[in-house]
């Protein structure tokens, strides 16, 4: 179907005159790659997550890769992953030469919790990758605790988490690093980005030289007047750097990133009365709401269809719903169903069976700032036509 009959589209991001601005102000600036505004942007983030150092790369997938390196992950050296996430998640443990050890998530919040990571916990552990679903924070504590005991690192991908929060802390500030991912259907955007969030300045330190050739930090003020041209290389380092274009964008997104979070809960209280005045509450499973000590992020919001109380299979009603104009994704097919990971490390499609059993009956719905009460409705509506119940 031609992309223009979606009239309600999974994402749409929400940009204003002030990053248009912002944009165009380093345009005129004659200085467009690294610099000020990238610095800038470091010093916004560390500050409103709380930690002491942030590090903008040019993707969270960069941002993971970096953390992993800093903690000198290397071959015969194992880190959990959580089968049930992104594909970066399990390849920036491959680029390390090092094991990705897929685990199960808790039913209820999709993330992983003690429980499942516990059993796969083996002597060449050296990291626990976490990853706070949809932008509810994991249980933190429990596998805080676990991981000290052990000098374990725990590693927090928090691209679906900015801003979210558990008690008081901001997603991002639990573990030794945290990464943030600024892709275009994130909730803070910069077409492309990342960042890097820790209090350990030896993560710090390291990132900062290995997003750019592994050469002196700052390196980028080589070409800045208070630069000098003598440079040195440290080590084989990568080009993960942030460009001041995109900065800019960034820094005008997080200053409407509290207000943006709002209005995706809204939208989220609304799917949620809906589902009740359409009739669907024994039809579907809602994301858990969260408690008092949670703010989530509702960077998603992943709805699952329960099989045994409804006729039409989920790939149906993905279908109906696209027929209808309306746009939804799938989060997310799990990593030990992929011919990568079923190749190189024989991971079997029946290996994690809540993972699987949750990817088959989730749809996640549109959810951002712009979208309205009526766009939510026709979701809704839409939704309760094609479901069948039984
Ligand atoms: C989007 C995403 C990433 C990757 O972010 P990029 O900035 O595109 O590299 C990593 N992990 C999760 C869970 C994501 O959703």
């Amino acid at each position: 179907m031609a992309h223009d009959e979606i009239q309600i589209p999974f994402h749409r991001p929400s940009l204003t005159e002030l990053e248009r601005r912002a944009v165009l102000e380093v345009l005129d600036s004659g200085w467009i790659t690294t610099g000020e505004r990238t610095v800038e942007f470091e010093e916004r983030i560390a500050t409103g997550i709380g930690v002491r150092h942030a590090v903008a790369v040019n993707s969270a997938t960069a941002a993971l890769h970096l953390i992993l390196e800093a903690l000198r992950i290397k071959p015969g050296d194992e880190v959990i992953v959580p089968t049930y996430t992104f594909a970066a998640c399990g390849e920036v443990v491959v680029y390390c030469g090092a094991y990705p050890r897929l685990v199960d998530i808790d039913r209820g919040t999709l993330s992983v919790s003690l429980d499942t990571i516990e059993p796969h916990v083996t002597r060449a552990t050296k990291a626990i990758m976490v990853v706070h679903f949809g932008g509810r924070v994991a249980e933190m504590e429990r596998i805080l605790a676990f991981s000290r005991e052990r000098g374990i690192a725990v590693i927090e991908d928090a691209a679906h988490a900015l801003p979210a929060s558990r008690d008081g802390r901001q997603a991002g500030s639990f573990g030794d690093a945290g990464a943030f991912s600024f892709y275009a259907t994130k909730t803070v955007t910069t077409g492309e980005g990342g960042m890097i969030v820790t209090d350990r300045e030896d993560i710090a330190d390291r990132a900062r030289v290995m997003r750019l050739h592994g050469i002196s930090r700052d390196a980028w003020r080589r070409y800045s007047s208070s630069g000098s041209w003598y440079y040195e290389i440290e080590d084989a380092g990568f080009k993960y750097n942030m460009t001041d274009l995109a900065a800019a964008m960034g820094l005008a997104q997080w200053t409407r990133a509290d207000a943006m979070r709002v209005l995706r809960e809204r939208t989220a209280l609304a799917y949620r009365e809906l589902v009740h005045s359409y009739g669907l509450e024994d039809a579907v499973d809602l994301p858990p709401w969260p408690d008092r000590h949670q703010t989530d992020s509702w960077h998603l919001f992943p709805l699952r269809l329960r099989p045994e109380a409804i006729q039409a299979p989920r790939d149906e009603v993905i279908e109906s719903l696209r027929a209808a104009g309306i746009g939804t994704s799938v989060h997310f097919i799990p990593l030990h169903h992929h011919p990568f990971y079923q190749r190189t490390y024989g991971y079997r499609t029946t290996d994690f069976p809540v993972a699987t059993e949750e990817y088959g009956r989730e749809i996640s719905l549109p959810i951002y700032p712009d979208l309205s009460y009526d766009d939510a409705e026709r979701v809704i509506r839409t939704l309760a036509a094609a479901v069948h119940k039984r």
